[in-house]
């Protein structure tokens, strides 16, 4: 079987480890396996591969990243392209008929039950278990900052895309204005909701996870072309897992610890 054929018992896979630290990481897009029933939505392998199909380098990152903290990731092992976990169900944009310019055969005009089962297979069990591990945090009266991790592609409809970074936010921007100058500090060029703005109906992890529960949160995308082998991986990791901390210690600071 090739790597996104891999029929999975659980939609999302749980790395790292919890040593009792504020984050809790998610990678909605780390993913690129096609339940075998779906087949190969009939789309080539060189399309599925494409930054269409999945988060290109994220996962590496993630994983790195849950060890280095540690903390607990829960990573979404199915490709956007059977149904993106960053989407509320029934989105326009939840299981996408074109993307990129590429059309999905298998995702025409699909029947109300194949739209369920995906959601009950795939996208339902995965917020579901970043929800029992919120939950187990909260009740513990634990300090709780979810991060999301994704990435971009350098270019998009033949423009450049000049951030190494970006950090995405809506209704709570403190942690996110923080992460921006920390990254700044660094020396990169940081998008401030570029290349994506948040906002109530773009993005369902952060909205559902982070702001309607009102926990402390970020939603980072990194460029693709930086985290595409391991030594970028590795940067990236070392650098989150270095900033982060520290973000959160000037957020505590600055808002106090349950602001
Ligand atoms: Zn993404």
């Amino acid at each position: 079987m090739s790597v996104d054929q891999v029929l999975m018992a659980e939609s999302f896979v749980v790395h790292g480890r919890d040593e009792g630290g504020p984050f809790v990481l998610v990678s909605d897009h780390a993913g690129r396996a096609i339940p075998p029933e779906l087949g190969d939505l009939g789309l080539s392998a060189q399309e599925r591969a494409r930054h269409i199909g999945w988060d290109i380098g994220i996962d590496g990152v993630g994983r790195k990243l849950a060890d280095l903290l540690p903390a607990v990731l829960i990573e979404q092992v199915y490709s956007r392209l059977v149904i993106d976990c960053n989407r509320a169900p029934g989105h326009p944009t939840s299981i996408v008929q074109v993307s990129d310019g590429t059309t999905v055969p298998r995702n025409q005009n699909i029947s109300a039950q194949d739209r369920a089962w995906r959601e009950q297979t795939i996208l339902h069990p995965y917020h579901a278990r970043i929800r029992q591990e919120l939950d187990a945090h909260v009740a513990a009266g634990r300090q709780t900052v979810v991060v999301a991790l994704h990435s971009f592609t350098p270019s998009m409809h033949g423009k450049q895309r000049p951030w190494h970074a970006g950090l995405l936010h809506n209704h709570d921007s403190r942690l996110a204005r923080i992460m921006i100058a920390l990254l700044q500090k660094d020396g990169l060029v940081v998008g401030d909701n570029e290349p994506y703005a948040l906002t109530d109906t773009s993005d369902y992890t952060i909205p559902q996870h982070g702001e309607q529960r009102e926990l402390p949160h970020i939603e980072i995308e990194i460029r693709q072309d930086l985290i595409a082998d391991d030594a970028g991986q590795t940067e990236w990791a070392n650098r989150l897992a270095r900033l982060l901390p520290q973000a959160w210690q000037q957020f505590c600071e600055q808002y106090g610890e349950n602001a």
